[in-house]
């Protein structure tokens, strides 16, 4: 029986990027002890007040179908928190709930392109984004970024591609390179938009992990809020990954059709899910702030270690939980990097490949263990690169 296409060709050449991850995987599942920095899975599990209110929920009987669109007091909670954060007037018509960034990422793209509709990507990108665009039947079109401009892209370069496409997906802070965008190049991306009628999808998943500059929503420039859709997660900010709830904000108009798509689709996201993820955001910044702490400490480990080599480069990390680094001195792509640090040493990395063109000749490492464990990889990774390097360094 015959496959539809479009379902086919989520993964058109048969990798979606994942594949040392998963070769990790097999290796821990047979026994052999890996030290995964690969995917961006917090080491602290979800904190217990969080499963207190999730259970109370539960067993106080919020388990059936709860509200579409989302419980009130959650979207009203998630409007009142843009609307501080942003200063762009936010109301609870303006907040779709959804089960997690990823859905929303899918939901947002399926509300703007219409199939075989061009929907434009910065590269290097979080590597389920042109298999989402797919999957609603848009092509992905890559803009390349540039490791020299620390991967903040060039409006000159999307204006270039711009032409005819219906959509514009952005993600600051960014996974994987941890670029904040400056206010510079969001004024730029805000102008293409504008000026080729563009909708802009803001990824925003990382909005609470920023180390260096500050996070400025698009959503809040000149002319932006009725063009761009913002895709938000429980998932990073409150160590909530397997929770699966996010949301997206946007136009009165939009959140009211992308309802529609998901009383189609996922019927919503369980209420006791929905009253545990409003009781973590009641809990307020300080709850936040100590779940994006390791990760601000383990960039200052990763600084301090690359900073005294030559082999391994590093990209500015500004926010996220990601390191990115520059392996182009061994010579080796970043996928034959990973591959062989992952045989030899047991130390799993993502390829700079896994995320695009742009991102080649690098390796990102998730900031997700112990800091004394993620320093001594690094060690590791730096020693393992300096053996490799085709000039010797120091
Ligand atoms: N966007 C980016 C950039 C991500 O890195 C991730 C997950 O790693 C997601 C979206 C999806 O997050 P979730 O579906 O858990 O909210």
């Amino acid at each position: 029986m015959k496959l539809s296409h479009r379902i086919t060709h989520i993964n058109p050449d048969g990798s979606d990027g994942w594949e040392v991850f998963e070769k990790a995987r097999r290796m821990i599942a047979s026994g052999i002890s890996v030290t995964e920095l690969t995917i961006g899975e917090h080491d602290v599990r979800t904190d217990r007040s969080i499963l207190d209110a999730m259970h109370g929920a539960a067993t106080g009987g919020h388990t059936g179908y709860a509200s579409v669109p989302g419980i009130p007091a959650l979207r009203d909670a998630i409007a009142a928190r843009v609307t501080e954060r942003t200063g762009v007037p936010t109301r609870r018509e303006n907040v779709l709930i959804t089960p997690g960034g990823q859905a929303a990422l899918f939901a947002t793209h399926t509300a703007v392109c219409n199939p075989g509709d061009t929907a434009l990507m910065i590269d290097p990108y979080y590597a389920t984004y042109p298999g989402t665009i797919r999957a609603t039947a848009a092509t992905p079109v890559a803009i390349p970024t540039h490791a020299e401009d620390g991967f903040q892209p060039r409006a000159e370069d999307i204006a270039a591609l711009a032409k005819g496409a219906r959509s514009l997906l952005i993600n600051s802070p960014n996974n994987p390179t941890g670029a904040v965008y400056s206010r510079e190049t969001l004024d730029g991306i805000a102008k293409v938009c504008i000026e080729n009628d563009l909708w802009l999808i803001s990824d925003e998943v990382y909005d609470s992990q920023v180390w260096s500059g500050d996070h400025l929503s698009p959503r809040a420039l000149p002319g932006m809020a009725e063009r761009t859709l913002v895709v938000g997660s429980m998932s990073k900010s409150h160590a909530m990954t397997g929770s699966r709830c996010g949301w997206i904000i946007g136009p009165e108009e939009v959140i009211s059709h992308l309802a529609d798509l998901s009383v189609a689709t996922t019927y919503g996201v369980p209420g006791f899910i929905q009253d545990a993820s409003l009781f973590a955001l009641n809990a307020g910044q300080e709850l936040e702030t100590r779940i994006a702490e390791p990760f601000r400490r383990r960039r200052a480990i990763a600084q301090e270690i690359v900073g005294r080599q030559q082999a391994v480069g590093m990209i500015p990390a500004e926010g996220a939980m990601y390191v990115m680094l520059d392996i182009r001195a061994t010579g080796m792509t970043g996928e034959e990097f990973a591959h062989a640090l992952l045989d030899t040493h047991h130390i799993a990395v993502m390829p700079g490949e896994s995320f695009g063109r742009s991102a080649a000749g690098h390796v990102r490492v998730a900031m997700t263990i112990e800091d004394t464990a993620f320093g001594a990889a690094l060690e590791r990774l730096c020693e393992f690169a300096a053996e490799r390097a085709e000039v010797p360094v120091a």
